[in-house]
């Protein structure tokens, strides 16, 4: 029993260390059988450290719980896009303390997935409507399995659920700007919506961008990998050279470094496709490691160049 417990304190002293230095998710080989990455980043996430970065206008960003956090503040209360992970409460907290001290009163969520909509509960008890798409109200309210993650989502509880869902397109006027919520057709999820602040020229993207690593492609409610294409794709089109990007995951960046992930993702779909077509199975593709000339860049976080040659097998 003791031994036992001694490797559980060790592993989750070991995601902690992980996690503060990667942001939050961890790689596979810390994943014990019996855990799926979700608990592990939940217990983590009590000791991450959270960072604040002021973008443009009234608008910062949070880092360090789940997905990154887009905040504008002013006299209609602070907008969060994004909700991180619940154990990061108080370091959340403090952050927003740190910028202003407008009371929270709107969450967006970018797509149903934990790491993105965990805290919906504590921000709405504080006083914070939900908005989001429809799918993320649709994936939340039922239990939702996730093979990918080898987890099963129970119905979230009912303060957690938006309380307003929107369609393709939508404008919210708040704060003196403009918020444009649109829906990208599936990609990462098929709940995924791109968030812009119009007067500030700054685009939050969901997870259709991880900056600086392979992306997690949920197929279980509606992703693929050319869904992930064609979002990558409207990312570049749609962005200036001075459009300040959001990723999902990874640091603040802009048109270049989304041109680099879209040429990424372009260029593994094309070995992985023409290596299947060939008729070769899941584990003959991965011996002929597709990803290798983009292990080293893009390698280094949850998803391995394995894993995602796996994902990408899938949908090709
Ligand atoms: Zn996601």
């Amino acid at each position: 029993m003791k031994r036992h417990n001694f490797s559980i304190s060790r592993r989750r002293f070991l995601a902690s260390t992980v996690l503060a230095t990667t942001g939050y998710f961890l790689p596979r080989r810390l994943f014990a059988e019996e855990e799926s990455p979700v608990s592990v980043i939940r217990t983590a996430a009590a000791t991450a450290r959270i960072t604040v970065q002021k973008l443009r206008g009234n608008v910062n960003m949070l880092e360090g719980s789940g997905g990154n956090i887009a905040v504008l503040t002013g006299r209609d209360g602070k907008l969060l896009v994004d909700a991180g992970i619940t154990a990061s409460r108080p370091g959340i907290t403090d952050a927003l303390a740190g910028i202003s001290s407008d009371p929270v009163k709107h969450l967006i969520n970018t797509h149903w997935h934990f790491d993105h909509t965990d805290g919906n509960e504590w921000l709405h008890a504080i006083g914070a409507e939900i908005t989001a798409h429809e799918n993320t109200r649709k994936h939340l309210s039922v239990s939702t399995r996730v093979e990918g993650w080898n987890f099963t989502f129970p119905p979230a509880p009912k303060g957690a659920l938006p309380t307003r869902v929107v369609g393709a397109d939508h404008q919210l006027h708040l704060n003196g700007t403009t918020l444009r919520l649109k829906h990208y057709p599936p990609a990462h999820t098929d709940s995924d919506i791109s968030v812009e602040f119009m007067n500030e020229n700054i685009l939050h993207v969901a997870d259709t961008w991880w900056n600086g690593y392979f992306p997690f492609i949920d197929y279980w409610t509606g992703g693929s990998i050319d869904g992930a294409i064609r979002a990558a794709e409207a990312n570049v089109a749609r962005v200036g050279e001075d459009t300040i990007v959001i990723p999902g995951h990874g640091p603040v960046g802009g048109k270049t470094g989304l041109i680099e992930f879209r040429d990424m993702l372009v260029a593994v779909r094309e070995k992985v496709a023409s290596l299947k077509k060939q008729g070769k199975s899941l584990e003959e593709v991965l011996l002929a490691k597709p990803t290798a000339d983009y292990d080293e860049k893009w390698g280094h976080y949850v998803i391995d160049g394995k894993h995602f040659a796996t994902l990408v097998y899938r949908g090709v």
